[in-house]
């Protein structure tokens, strides 16, 4: 099941297995499905991705 996240007043939904946030459940629950049974993301998919706004408690998020 994707992990749901709140920042900002919005809600996301990250694919557990490649870190991708969702808007919308559907899309993160296709990504996770598609990243589990193929070990892979599908570009149909991960370019419906958001970035999740950094959170103001200056936790480092690593790039790359
Ligand atoms: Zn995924």
């Amino acid at each position: 099941m994707p992990r749901e996240l709140r920042r900002s007043g919005l809600r996301y939904y990250i694919c557990e297995v490649c870190g991708f946030a969702y808007l919308e459940r559907a899309q993160a629950r296709a990504c996770e499905e598609f990243c589990t049974r193929y070990h892979g993301c599908s570009i149909d998919i991960t370019q419906h991705a958001v970035e999740v706004p950094k959170s103001r408690r200056g936790r480092r998020v690593k790039h790359g």
